[in-house]
């Protein structure tokens, strides 16, 4: 088994062992984030899978894994060659212990500010779908937040995924610097 396999299956079978991260909350929306975000019905839409994690589930057969190229995508650099989206065939039914990080973040994403503090904020990639708890920002568990904390922590020793944290950061802190401009601060 690869590193990066070995090193994944860890990280779910640590979260795994958080049942309190199993909350419904897709009685609130019909589960939109799986019906809509990873809908294989959809060919836009899919989940991204981390290095390691497409080793870890290329076999189950309740995805489909679509291979593309990453110059296809906004990915750092250090991302080459061909990266991989799942697309779940029953949302929002799965095998919840096999689930790929996204989904087990979701609906927060891994932040890592200027001085290179990890937390976790509520996604704010523009989806396909309105999810209740980012609209009203609804407070988490804090088991759940330091879990998925820990876990992206763990994530980040592996280069190019700390490359995409801190892109992706890079992104957030912008755009946020620039909406605070337009209002005056
Ligand atoms: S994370 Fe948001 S969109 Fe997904 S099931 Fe929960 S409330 Fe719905
Ligand atoms: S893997 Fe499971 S939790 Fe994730 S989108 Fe598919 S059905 Fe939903």
């Amino acid at each position: 088994m690869s590193n990066r396999k070995e090193r994944i299956k860890e990280i779910y079978e640590m979260l795994n062992r958080y049942e309190l991260l199993d909350y419904d909350c897709g009685r609130l929306c019909g589960a939109a984030c799986c019906t809509l975000g990873g809908n294989f019905g959809d060919e836009n839409m899919g989940i991204y899978l981390l290095p390691g994690e497409e080793e870890l589930l290329k076999d189950e057969d309740w995805l489909d894994i679509v291979v593309s190229d990453a110059s296809e995508h906004d990915l750092p650099d250090s991302w080459k060659g061909e990266v991989y989206f799942a697309k779940c065939k029953t949302p929002p039914i799965c095998p919840r212990e096999k689930r790929p990080m996204q989904c087990r973040t979701f609906p927060l994403a891994p932040h890592l500010s200027r001085d290179c503090e990890l937390t976790m904020v509520y996604n704010d990639l523009e989806l396909p779908y309105e999810c209740p708890l980012i609209e009203e920002e609804t407070p988490l568990e804090d088991e759940f937040v330091e879990a998925i904390l820990n876990a992206w922590d763990l994530l980040m020793e592996d280069p190019m995924i700390y490359d995409l944290v801190k892109m992706d950061s890079e992104a957030r802190e912008e755009s946020f610097a620039e909406l605070m401009g337009k209002l005056g601060y």
